[in-house]
């Protein structure tokens, strides 16, 4: 099968934090899948290489780009101004944004003006956390996974969460997070792209293989996969 036959294939090294649903998580047997792992296995595949995968935090995933200890990351990565001093993006592959979530039953905070003086939820090092600071008196805490603050949304320590809206649904929708709503429109309008370290040797490639994938159907097979209905 493929690992065998391309073992000879040279290896490309991808970071991953497997908590962020439907992107990257863990089956039942504790090996990676989502859309991003699809994904980039696929582009990898097209460009003859091989992925060896490593499972990190996602807030040491730009540091640990940076130190070049690993080729590449892919992690629902939004592209901001900011991180691209640090390092580089791919071309966008997923349109994505921010949304509030609170309890089911919660009727007072329908938006983000109503969001001024809350205990809010985020994710340490997202862009979640970026959006929670320009809130007025807001009290922030954080946390270092998105399942870590849901918990805590759903026992009332936090009144809201600010995360990726489409993680979110899809938590909401499989029944992996219960008693929670996602309110209002969203927040920002994000683009995920597939980070590596500056001046890469890969970046291209990867550009590349997310062409190939777009024009020969592959990505939107994924994308029904993950996505569909
Ligand atoms: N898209 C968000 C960010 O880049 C969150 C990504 C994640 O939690 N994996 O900050």
């Amino acid at each position: 099968n493929s690992i065998s036959s391309n073992s000879g294939w040279k290896t490309l090294k991808v970071a991953t934090d497997p908590t962020f649903v439907p992107f990257e998580m863990k089956d039942a047997n504790g090996n990676l899948e989502g859309f991003d792992i699809d994904l980039m296995n696929a582009i990898a595949q097209v460009a003859g290489l091989q992925v060896q995968w490593e499972s990190l935090p996602f807030d040491g995933m730009i540091s640990t780009l940076q130190a070049k200890r690993v080729d590449a990351a892919i992690n629902g990565i939004t592209i901001t101004p900011e991180r691209q001093k640090t390092i580089s993006f791919s071309r966008p592959y997923f349109k994505a944004g921010l949304a509030i979530a609170v309890r089911a039953n919660n009727q007072d905070i329908q938006d983000v003006n109503s969001l001024k003086g809350r205990k809010i939820g985020v994710q340490i090092g997202s862009t979640g956390a970026d959006f929670a600071k320009t809130i007025p008196n807001a009290q922030i805490i954080t946390f270092n996974s998105g399942p870590d603050f849901f918990q805590d949304l759903q026992n009332g320590n936090v009144d809201a969460a600010i995360s990726d809206a489409f993680a979110t649904l899809y938590a909401i929708k499989t029944g992996q997070l219960k008693g929670i709503k996602v309110v209002s429109n969203l927040l920002t309008e994000e683009f995920y792209g597939i980070a590596t370290p500056h001046n890469s040797p890969y970046l291209e490639t990867i550009n590349k293989g997310i062409g190939t994938l777009l024009a020969n159907g592959t990505y939107e097979q994924i994308y029904q996969k993950w996505m569909g209905t």
